[in-house]
């Protein structure tokens, strides 16, 4: 097995530097290892990027470097696409799916060894709690590769024809926000469905990907089967563009989705678009409200408000909307803010200074606009990215902060009167990925899920997700659907 790591064994992670002391505590160390370097992960091996080119990953909550990685261009993307065409070619395309199911089963179970490894690692990187990334992120991606194992041999009864087929490589670009779930959400079902992969990961996030890569090599997955090119934009584009690629999975922004799209269309290569959201979570005056504000707080508050389908747009019956606004903001007031690896933190560091610039900016429009802000009393650490939990009260759905997504911990709160007004309201969007609803009434949560434009409608829960369940939008939040049956007829031919 080749060390995943350049010019040295993996080691500790560093331990010098103002900084990491607070990052990490000692016992982190010991659980997750850091190389100084990290290459590509081509046909099996880690490599150098041909042009040497490398970026440094961060760890958000501290500013301090964790790693240098390499940035692959034009020709490590071409490398790796050839790769993953010898391995469809000659192994991946012809082995039967029982075979390439104990794969998949082996990689679940080395996920599940190896959860605490990956659980501290991608709150490093990424800056959530380590409470989320151990209880959510790692657990639900080993059960992406459990349940995609299942299929594997089943494939001629999953209602796609007698014989369906892969469809060849995949070109799988994913964001940052949940690193190492969005790799499981797009490698699963491909090898699942007998695909080869080339996968892109985040530039600010690449690590867990490149972990996993090495339990593909502690799987003995055929070398070539995946393939990992960690760089920014431009390697995402070049292996989109690259002609060698047959399925082009995209989850990121509705810009870059766009793009996307622009250089695919009339090319034939298969594509699903996972983009962004504008979420209504939607609170009737019959709700169990102690419920509501649990579904409010981790609708939005969860992972840093860092998701798509974040119910950032609070719509709450008139008649209860001041108790709700008051409830929720003594239950936010409790909220934990600081070091993601504190397992009782419940907010920990925004990704970037990128991303805070823009949930700063955002949130400055919504302040000139004549909404009111709330955040509790909090205090924010010196160093690193950090943004208070925020409210918005007194928002028109013609201000910025209930139009765009702020993809951060900032909640814009409007009333309605009627089921109608609701609806409206809430499908007065240009996106359409996920919805809540807050009623005691079972017909009243049908009549709305009926109405709202959303792919997912959660009812009196939020942020639930399960891998049998097919996830993915409409209009601007894109196409296709990632999970369950649905999820896998993207890889397949019939
Ligand atoms: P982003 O679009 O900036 O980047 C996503 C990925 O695309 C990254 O790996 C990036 O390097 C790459 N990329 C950038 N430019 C590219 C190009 N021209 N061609 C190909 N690849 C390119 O998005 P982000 O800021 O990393 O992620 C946040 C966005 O992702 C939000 O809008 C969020 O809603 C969305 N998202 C959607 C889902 C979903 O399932 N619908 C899930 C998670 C995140």
């Amino acid at each position: 097995m080749s060390n995943p790591g350049q010019g040295s064994q993996g080691v500790a992670a560093p331990s010098a530097g103002p900084g990491w002391e607070y990052a990490a505590a000692p016992e982190s160390r010991e659980i997750a290892t850091i190389a100084p370097a990290y290459g590509l992960f081509i046909g099996g091996e880690f490599v150098p990027a041909q042009d040497g080119r490398r970026f440094t990953t961060i760890n958000p909550a501290s500013e301090q470097p964790l790693s240098e990685i390499a940035a692959a261009g034009p020709a490590d993307v071409d490398r790796a696409v050839r790769s993953a065409r010898g391995a469809f070619d000659r192994v991946w395309g012809r082995m039967p799916g029982r075979e390439r199911a104990k794969y998949l089963y082996r990689i679940a179970r080395i996920l599940q060894e190896r959860a605490r490894e990956f659980a501290v690692l991608e709150s490093l990187d990424n800056g959530k709690p380590i409470r989320e990334s151990r209880d959510v992120d790692v657990p639900l991606a080993a059960a992406h590769f459990f349940y995609h194992a299942g299929w594997a041999d089943k494939l001629e009864y999953a209602g796609f024809g007698p014989s369906p087929r892969p469809l060849g490589v995949a070109g799988q670009v994913i964001p940052w926000n949940f690193p190492l779930l969005m790799a499981a959400w797009k490698l699963a079902p491909a090898l699942a469905a007998g695909n080869t992969c080339v996968l892109k990961p985040a530039e600010t996030t690449p690590l867990t990907a490149l972990l996993l890569a090495e339990v593909c090599q502690q799987a003995g997955l055929p070398p070539g089967v995946v393939n990992v090119v960690t760089g920014a934009g431009d390697t995402g584009a070049a292996l989109v563009a690259h002609p060698g690629v047959n399925k082009v999975a995209f989850t990121g922004s509705t810009e870059v989705g766009k793009q996307i799209l622009r250089t695919v269309a009339g090319t034939g290569k298969k594509l699903t678009l996972e983009l962004g959201g504008k979420a209504a979570n939607v609170v009737f005056d019959d709700a169990p409200l102690d419920q509501a504000i649990e579904g409010i707080v981790t609708g939005i508050f969860f992972n840093q408000g860092h998701v798509c389908c974040a119910g950032s747009r609070l719509l709450v019956q008139e008649s209860v909307a001041d108790m709700v606004t008051e409830r929720l903001k003594r239950r936010i007031g409790m909220l934990r803010l600081g070091d993601p690896l504190d397992k009782n933190t419940d907010i920990g560091a925004i990704n970037s200074r990128q991303q805070l610039d823009k949930i700063r900016e955002l949130s400055s429009a919504g302040d000139a606009e004549g909404a009111q802000r709330w955040s509790p009393p909090c205090e924010l650490p010196d160093k690193g990215y950090w943004f208070p939990p925020t409210v918005f009260t007194g928002v028109s759905q013609s201000h910025r902060i209930a139009r765009e997504e702020i993809f951060g911990p900032v909640l814009s709160l409007l009333t309605f009167r009627t089921p109608e007004e609701a609806v409206t309201k809430a499908n007065n969007t240009p996106y359409g990925l996920s919805a809540g609803v807050w009623t005691e009434k079972g017909s009243r949560i049908l009549w709305m899920a009926q109405r709202l434009r959303a792919g997912v409608v959660w009812a009196n829960t939020y942020n639930r997700f399960d891998p049998a369940s097919p996830f993915g939008g409409y209009r601007e939040s894109g196409f296709g659907r990632e999970g369950g049956r649905h999820g896998l007829e993207a890889y397949l031919s019939p």
